[in-house]
């Protein structure tokens, strides 16, 4: 079974001659898989988008993320142009800024304050400068192989970083408290904060959840240090618990970032901290042309109001239950062993004993061509528009691909 991606692959020749790598970052298509995957999508609805070729699939990227509602939910849709008719961009914070804030403020515990930018790099990049500024020290901990963006202090990237760019970042490996502790050691009184995200998603690589007395012992080794806890919820954040993922795992950080799932695909990111962080906050230079803008403001409140109304978290953690269970009673059919990494409503399955990832690129591309978008390498995202029907479409879906990856494997022995 094929699908045509000429239209994908024609667009991709014409970008590759005036944009640099044609398309770049994480939607290169080197990063899914060339050919056998569409490059460009012109249209979404709820659970579903379509591709330039006008192949339709199920979503189990999200826009990596940012869709908790689905594609184009009206209640947020509609927030967002009632806001655009009034101001786009002004000279002046808008009263919605307020609004979300006190929102924000009223369901994260620990915070009591907000600020907002529009990715999660610019959140995460100025939460290390609010550690910095409120201890007065340099150093900041972070996780091996962990992403926060891309600015020169994270980014996964090497080109154009200097090494005074990471001088004073360093790594210790996720779920590794010994190693944490001998951080801790080696730089006693001079790091300022710990970055963690709840959960371990490193690409090319299944997800880890923390081990048990993880996340409390980073938070009461910090609380001993006078170190600033950040935690990263921007991929996370609003699908484990309304209230922040911490919540979820059951542990409690200075800082946190949202992104994704914050404003359901409208550009908006948000830092939330505790009260003594406030005049470091307040100090810490922090804009940007749109960052005032408050039409994606409005669309973050509808979509956060809309989710907690209709209990999202809920919903996405059964659906994904239902869609990993159901991979995984597939796979067995055909003798596959599914590693079901990540909670469910940000699942990554990935088969036992395929080291080159061989199997799960085939997997993933027989799925795309039967109409589900399964990424490689990447988690993936569930929201509160994908329906049961949509899951059992999707398994059955994969219980197809499923069969002829086998059918493959067994014609090249
Ligand atoms: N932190 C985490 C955990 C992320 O998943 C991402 C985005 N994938 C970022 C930070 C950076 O966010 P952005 O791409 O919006 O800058």
């Amino acid at each position: 079974m094929g699908r045509d991606f000429s239209q994908s692959l024609a667009l991709f020749e014409r970008a590759s001659r005036v944009i640099p790598g044609g398309i770049y970052g994480h939607t290169t298509p080197a990063a899914v898989l060339p050919g056998r995957s569409p490059y460009y999508a012109v249209r979404a609805s709820g659970s579903r988008y379509w591709d330039v070729d006008g192949n339709e699939y199920i979503d189990y990227m999200c826009g990596y993320g940012p869709i908790v509602l689905g594609h184009g939910h009206p209640g947020v849709e509609e927030a967002a142009e009632r806001q655009r008719r009034e101001a786009l961009c002004v000279n002046h914070p808008g009263p919605v800024m307020i609004e979300l804030a006190e929102y924000l403020v009223d369901r994260v515990d620990f915070a009591s304050w907000a600020v907002f930018g529009k990715n999660g790099s610019d959140m995460t990049t100025w939460a290390i400068q609010v550690a910095r500024e409120q201890t007065k020290r340099k150093k900041i901990l972070k996780i091996a192989g962990a992403y926060h963006g891309i600015a020169p202090w994270c980014t996964p990237g090497h080109a154009g970083v200097i090494e005074e760019d990471t001088a004073h970042i360093h790594t210790f490996p996720w779920n590794d408290l010994d190693a944490f502790t001998a951080r801790l050691k080696e730089f006693r009184g001079e790091i300022a904060g710990v970055i963690l995200t709840p959960f371990h998603h490193p690409a090319f690589s299944p997800s880890i959840l923390p081990a048990d007395g993880f996340l409390r012992g980073v938070e009461e080794a910090c609380r001993r240090e006078g170190i600033v806890i950040i935690l990263d919820d921007i991929r996370a954040g609003f699908r484990l618990h309304h209230g922040g993922s911490h919540r979820y795992f059951g542990f409690e950080p200075d800082l946190i970032c949202f992104c994704k799932a914050i404003a359901n695909g409208h550009p908006l990111s948000a830092a939330l901290g505790r009260k003594d962080l406030r005049i470091a906050a307040s100090k810490v230079f922090l804009t940007g042309s749109y960052w005032n803008s408050p039409p994606p403001m409005a669309a973050s409140l509808a979509c956060l109001q809309l989710l907690e109304k209709e209990n999202g978290v809920e919903i996405m953690k059964i659906r994904g239950q239902a869609l990993m269970d159901g991979l995984t009673a597939a796979g067995a059919k055909h003798g596959y062993t599914i590693l079901s990494s990540g909670p469910p409503a940000i699942p990554y399955p990935t088969f036992a004993d395929d080291a080159d990832f061989r199997r799960q690129q085939r997997f993933c591309a027989e799925v795309t061509a039967r109409g589900a978008f399964f990424h490689p390498h990447h988690n993936w995202f569930l929201s509160t528009a994908h329906t049961e029907a949509d899951i059992a479409e999707t398994v059955r879906i994969a219980e197809e691909a499923f069969a002829v990856v086998r059918e493959i494997e067994v014609s090249q022995k």
